[in-house]
């Protein structure tokens, strides 16, 4: 009988060796390709349990082996185990690996360079840690599979463990056995009432219906009474079944382990009523191998489906930085191109109004936002010609008063009072289009540095030097507006011209009550008069002449206010609409060039060297995606294998 289990178990080891096996190695591969750091989940074993319930001395069992046991947590870390059958080897071959480091080791000294591992990567005290530490272990006749050990759970913190112990650890077993790839191992002992088990609570939050946990019960020795009515009535749903097992005891070998296990579940007269398909370790190993086998399986289209998404975000990143200049010639080149990139998009918002590049940001529609502020100024302005005295013609009357001299005709009107007149309103309101020009070159601004900032966000040691040009190159422009506007100004203060016929028809109109004020002003006490509606004229009385005079001079200066203030904002709004065209054609290359090129291209050769930052992160990009290429073709080649193999 035990023979024929035996014998049984070696068919199935070697037709697991033909077929099972390079699927194994490709997953090891992938493992070893270290695809988990791109966030692709291999199908893995994880070994949980409480403190002491057996979980390294099963490790240890299946990889024949000695692991550190003993009390407290001697696990104080993940330990990744990987088991690889070399049936050429006559003597196993150990190797630790941790945090870039290999470190051969022996059967015998194995247990120390995990503790000093362990200290390396947790400290020496009684902390844990989530880095993980990886024990390969290739023996002849190892069954090929891959476990992690974590640190077993425990309650009540011992003398010198964090307060918080419990968190910790529970974050580590969470963290490994919340992946749907995840098989999950559950150790149990015998000696101890299941349900109660915090490795039990734990694995059924990730794992409510058992479907991918696996019981291990140890201590079967210790604990015979009523095991096998555990193991039937199955209280705590596993899903994928029990195995019984014996663990090595004291000093004994692993050879002798194993003899004393197949004994004690042969002959002892409760234990051996136990069917054979659930006890020992070479059973709980072959369980093992297939339900590995049967889940990379299961994962593998979507590891691929992972593998190619991970690849095209990683190349479509690497491709959109920017590239690594290695000469000025390069940095010419990237330089001109990136400020004709900003030249056409400027021209887009700040000329042609097109704005598919900001859709959504109407802050960047820049010539309806320049729109709006013309407007504004427009409508500041006042359209009416403004009077410094609320009495009709008195501000009139009080500067021909000034102005009249002792050769003039009583009724001549002299000029230089229309114009005295005509300078100070226009003086009142010249502050109005200086501090247009001031808010719209500082809008502009505001548009041509985010666009050259965006288009030179790869080369971020330059962009200082490109906000400081572009701060000069609008300052110059806002001080040329200014002269400008100063000089629109005093033209308009120089003299009074225009040949807009506008003018005379609104002179004729608001004329149109010349007779009746005339002819009334000296009797009555208010009138009716074209463009004013009813206005008081009972002060003017004593003006006689001169009242007259200054209606004329009224009506003419209303008049062409319409046009002085038209013609302002006709200017201004010229100017600004030219200024920009210019700047965006012109001006702005000249002065970056003149400033990031310069006599000794000091500019461009910052371009030259690369940001640490940004080489890192190439260079990071560039081996995930060696990487994620070498991992692709792993999985293909096995991927055929696997649809005829597994069903
Ligand atoms: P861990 O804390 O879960 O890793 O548990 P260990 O593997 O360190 O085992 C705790 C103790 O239980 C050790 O003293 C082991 O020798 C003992 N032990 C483990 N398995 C068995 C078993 O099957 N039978 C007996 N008698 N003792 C065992
Ligand atoms: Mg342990």
């Amino acid at each position: 009988m035990a023979k024929a289990e035996a014998k049984n178990v070696t068919a199935l080891s070697s037709s697991f060796n033909d077929h099972i096996r390079p699927i194994l190695d490709a997953v090891d591969r992938l493992r070893q390709l270290k695809v988990m750091q791109e966030g692709i989940e291999l199908p893995t074993i994880v070994v949980v349990g409480d403190q002491s319930s057996g979980k390294s001395s099963v490790l240890e069992s299946l990889a024949g082996i000695s692991l550190p046991r003993g009390q407290g947590i001697c696990t104080r870390v993940p330990l990744i185990m990987r088991l690889q059958d070399d049936p050429y080897l006559s003597q196993p071959q150990l190797q630790l690996e941790y945090k870039d480091k290999t470190i051969p080791t022996s059967e015998d000294g194995i247990a120390d360079a995990i503790a000093s591992a362990t200290d390396d990567i947790a400290g020496s005290g009684k902390g844990i840690s989530n880095t993980p530490l990886t024990l390969v272990v290739r023996k002849s006749g190892v069954p090929d599979l891959t476990m992690v050990d974590l640190p077993g759970i425990t309650r009540v913190p011992v003398h010198g463990q964090p307060e918080n112990i419990y968190e910790q650890i529970s974050n580590i077993i969470m963290e490994y056995i919340t992946p749907k790839e995840s098989i999950i191992l559950n150790v149990l002992s015998a000696t101890v009432d299941f349900p109660t088990c915090e490795s039990i609570r734990m694995s059924q939050q990730v794992d409510r219906t058992g479907e991918r946990t696996l019981a291990v019960v140890t201590k079967a020795d210790k604990a015979p009474e009523g095991l096998l009515e555990k193991v039937t009535a199955d209280d705590v749903n596993i899903g994928l079944g029990y195995v019984c097992v014996r663990n090595r005891i004291g000093d004994e070998s692993y050879e002798q382990a194993r003899a004393e296990e197949r004994k004690l579940f042969e002959t002892h007269p409760l234990l051996s009523r136990i069917d054979k398909s659930i006890v020992g370790i070479p059973v709980l190993a072959q369980r093992l191998m297939q339900i590995q086998a049967a889940s990379i399986a299961k994962s593998l289209p979507d590891i691929v489906k992972k593998i190619n998404e991970k690849l095209s975000q990683n190349i479509s990143e690497l491709d959109e930085m920017p590239e690594n200049l290695g000469s000025m010639g390069d940095a010419v080149r990237v330089f001109l191109h990136m400020l004709s990139m900003s030249k056409e998009s400027l021209r887009r918002l700040l000329i042609r109004g097109e704005f598919d590049e900001f859709p959504d940001d109407a802050s960047m529609h820049a010539t309806a936002r320049m729109a709006d502020m013309l407007d504004q100024f427009s409508g500041g302005l006042p359209s009416d010609c403004p009077s410094a005295d609320e009495r009709f013609l008195m501000e009139e009357i009080v500067v021909l008063e000034e102005a009249k001299g002792i050769n003039g005709l009583p009724n001549f009107l002299p000029r230089n009072a229309f114009l005295i007149l005509l300078r100070r309103k226009v003086k009142d309101m010249s502050h109005g289009p200086g501090e247009f020009v001031q808010k719209v070159w500082a809008y502009v601004e505001e548009v041509v540095i985010r666009v050259l900032l965006h288009h030179s966000e790869n080369y971020p040691q330059i962009q200082p030097l490109i906000r400081r040009a572009s701060q000069n190159l609008i300052g110059n422009m806002r001080n040329h507006s200014l002269n400008f506007i100063r000089e629109t100004i005093e033209m308009e203060m120089a003299a009074d011209y225009t040949t807009n016929p506008d003018y005379l028809k609104k002179w004729g109109e608001l004329m149109g009550g010349h007779d009746a004020f005339t002819k009334n002003y000296f009797g009555q006490s208010s009138l009716v008069l074209p463009g004013f509606g009813e206005v008081d004229v009972g002060h003017l009385r004593q003006y006689a002449a001169m009242a007259e005079q200054a209606f004329d001079m009224r009506m003419r200066i209303m008049a062409y206010w319409k046009i002085v203030v038209l013609r302002l904002v006709e200017t201004v709004g010229l100017h600004i609409i030219c200024s920009v065209n210019r700047l965006v054609e012109r001006e702005m290359e000249k002065e970056l060039v003149g400033d990031l090129v310069g006599p000794r291209m000091a500019g461009l050769e910052r371009m030259l060297d690369e940001s640490p930052a940004t080489a890192a992160k190439r260079e990071r990009l560039r081996k995930s995606i060696e990487l994620l290429k070498e991992s692709k073709e792993v999985v293909a080649v096995i991927m055929d294998r696997v649809v005829t193999t597994i069903k």
